[in-house]
């Protein structure tokens, strides 16, 4: 088994109605407990990696353990995607070392900060678009700034400040040709997304309805996707963590999402705060411990918890043996016959 298309594993989402974790990684132990999850659940999966984590992990690295993510959990259809990709040339390198899948971020300049004009943005997208497909390997692309910055990445912005404008996002698919678009509606990147729990103010679903609406057949990204429920919260203010009071996604609101249109929802800080938990709760209740084992596994099984749950709150949960996987060179012919999907 090899990994597979994004492009397929959403296009069966969005027969199957359901939406697809896109969950971010690192290191050795968060690949193992989204796969752990997947099997448990019997998902499709989405694992993704942004330049940070590239740069983190020495990319080849994690690259390999994705290869062997797919000998080990064959049954599940599992997609490599490059997270938030700065430029035409770091898409390139994803592409040149085995992803399926890649974010052509050209909301922003390549500095990661600047929001970019709308020509930038088509013109970065469009080659990534051109270079991706003629190998079979899927496209996400942005219109509007996501708030907050993660990785370095982000404008640093209010989530309201660039919000997604309909009539533009139409433009934006028909002169790219990508096969996701990321789409913001006041969702924000980090842990500190919202100061109270968002209403209809503050996270714009009005917003995301509209788009569908207009681009019924495209599927869209939520960024900014966790949920930073309390108890993980509580666990590591419990065992002597300071994280001030926050509010992230609420699921329903995800769900909401998922009847119209959505198909890949991005979620990271929930493992980071699942992770970090489960360490500071080993560090507390067992001082004397000092093999990093006594506390990854802790961690790699909070973070399968978080995974799972969300794998079934977002109705993946069964759905991996539905299909046969195609060939990223069958995908590049398909792309051939039809260049722009929508
Ligand atoms: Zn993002």
């Amino acid at each position: 088994m090899s990994l597979v298309s994004m492009r397929q594993v959403l296009d069966e989402a969005a027969k199957g109605g359901y939406g697809v974790g896109a969950f971010n990684v690192n290191n050795m132990e968060q690949i193992q407990s989204i796969m752990e999850a997947a099997r448990e659940t019997k998902s499709p999966v989405i694992v993704q990696a942004s330049r940070g984590a590239r740069a983190y992990s020495q990319d080849r690295f994690l690259y390999h353990l994705m290869l062997a993510a797919t000998e080990i959990y064959p049954e599940i259809p599992t997609v490599l995607h490059l997270d938030h990709g700065n430029s035409v040339e770091t898409c390139k390198s994803a592409i040149d070392m085995g992803f399926t899948s890649v974010m052509m971020d050209g909301s922003l300049m390549p500095d990661g900060k600047t929001p970019s004009s709308f020509e930038y943005n088509v013109d970065a997208t469009r080659r990534v678009v051109e270079m991706a497909h003629e190998k079979g390997i899927t496209v996400e692309g942005e219109i509007g700034c996501l708030g907050g910055i993660e990785d370095g990445h982000g404008a640093g912005l209010d989530g309201l400040a660039h919000l997604t404008d309909p009539d533009q996002a139409v433009e934006f698919v028909e002169k790219t040709g990508l096969d996701a678009l990321a789409i913001a509606i006041g969702t924000s990147h980090g842990a500190y997304k919202f100061t109270s729990k968002p209403t209809g103010a503050t996270l714009k679903m009005d917003v995301l309805i509209k788009i569908h609406q207009r681009l019924p057949n495209v599927h869209l990204v939520m960024h900014g996707s966790s949920s930073v429920p309390n108890d993980l919260q509580d666990i590591i203010n419990q065992y002597g963590g300071k994280l001030k009071p926050t509010w992230g996604v609420p699921v329903e609101e995800i769900q909401l999402g998922i009847r119209n249109g959505v198909r890949k929802i991005n979620v990271d800080t929930d493992n980071r705060l699942a992770i970090t938990g489960a360490i500071r709760k080993v560090f507390a209740e067992k001082p004397e411990e000092f093999d990093p084992r006594s506390y990854m596994k802790p961690a790699r099984e909070a973070m399968k918890k978080v995974v799972a749950l969300r794998m079934t709150q977002f109705g993946q949960a069964g759905h991996a043996g539905d299909y046969a996987p195609i060939s990223l060179a069958e995908m590049a012919k398909h792309y051939a016959a039809q260049p722009v999907l929508v």
